[in-house]
């Protein structure tokens, strides 16, 4: 107005005067608060859609089991590239170190010198079966594998348990999981086989195990008991007991032999 250089002038009753002034101030008040509201919202609804992937990444990272956080953080809509990239890390991160225990976890699972499972291997392969179904315990023990070390070497002997682990797996059916518990002791655990089934591998692998030449030593043989899991009441560490003793039956009756225990009280020659 100053450089139209127009001039308003309002004439009329101070008191018309004063409510038109009010009438306008109140108008920009109202329309100063409808411009706060809806920049308000505006602000709230991006910043809830920009934290919404954050904050479900926060919530599914808490998840205890890492295969059920990956599944879920592959279905986040990270719509931006900032949370794509957060995400994308996350996930690569996760699968790191999921492989990374996995292979811990299968480390302590297996004994080093034959690749073989250990006790802790064998406890958790054999809770995978279920408890009621046939399966068969095979207790396997070198026969005088101390003269093998007295008379050719520790090292020798350790040759003998490699090869030796490498056959009983070679002989042993797909389903088979072959252990070593310690030492020259071996089981074997035949998930779903019947006591006459698990007795022929048993066979067989007396019979392979005489059969082949060893390094350094030539023959070596071994002895092996047999027990049913049903047989003793679906428990494993009964059967393994009984397996256990039926492998002693067979060193006592000269080794070089398959021993089976059917039951607690009766034991079976091969
Ligand atoms: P038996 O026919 O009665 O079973 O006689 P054995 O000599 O096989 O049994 P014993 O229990 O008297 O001896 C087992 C030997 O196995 C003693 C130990 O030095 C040896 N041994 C145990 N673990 C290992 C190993 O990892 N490597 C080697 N080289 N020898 C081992
Ligand atoms: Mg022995
Ligand atoms: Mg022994």
């Amino acid at each position: 107005m100053n450089q139209a250089n127009w001039k308003i002038i309002i004439s009329g009753e101070p008191d018309s005067v004063s409510r038109i002034l009010m009438q306008t101030m109140v108008n920009a008040f109202w329309f100063t608060l409808a411009i706060i509201v809806l920049t308000a919202a505006i602000v709230i609804f991006f910043s809830a859609r920009i934290s919404s992937p954050l904050e479900r990444l926060v919530e599914f990272t808490r998840e205890e089991d890492s295969e059920v956080t990956l599944k879920k953080l592959s279905k986040i809509n990270a719509w931006y590239k900032e949370a794509e990239r957060l995400r994308e890390a996350v996930v690569l991160h996760l699968q790191m170190m999921t492989r990374r225990v996995n292979k811990l976890s299968d480390e302590t699972m297996t004994d080093p010198l034959t690749g073989l499972y250990n006790r802790k291997g064998f406890n958790q392969l054999v809770s995978r079966h279920s408890a009621t179904n046939t399966h068969c315990i095979i207790a396997i023990d070198i026969d005088h594998f101390k003269k093998i070390n007295d008379k050719h070497g520790h090292n020798a002997g350790h040759a003998v348990l490699v090869a030796l682990s490498a056959r009983l797996k070679s002989v042993c059916p797909p389903e088979g999981i072959v252990c070593r518990f310690g030492g020259e002791e071996f089981v074997v655990f035949m998930p779903d086989s019947s006591l006459n089934e698990s007795v022929n591998v048993a066979e067989q692998m007396r019979e392979y195990i005489n059969e082949e030449d060893f390094p350094y030593t030539g023959n070596v043989t071994i002895s092996l008991g047999v027990a049913s899991v049903a047989d003793n009441g679906n428990d494993i560490t009964r059967a393994l007991k009984q397996a256990d003793e039926a492998l002693y039956e067979a060193k006592r009756a000269g080794r070089n032999k398959v021993v089976v225990s059917p039951s607690p009280d009766m034991y079976g020659y091969i």
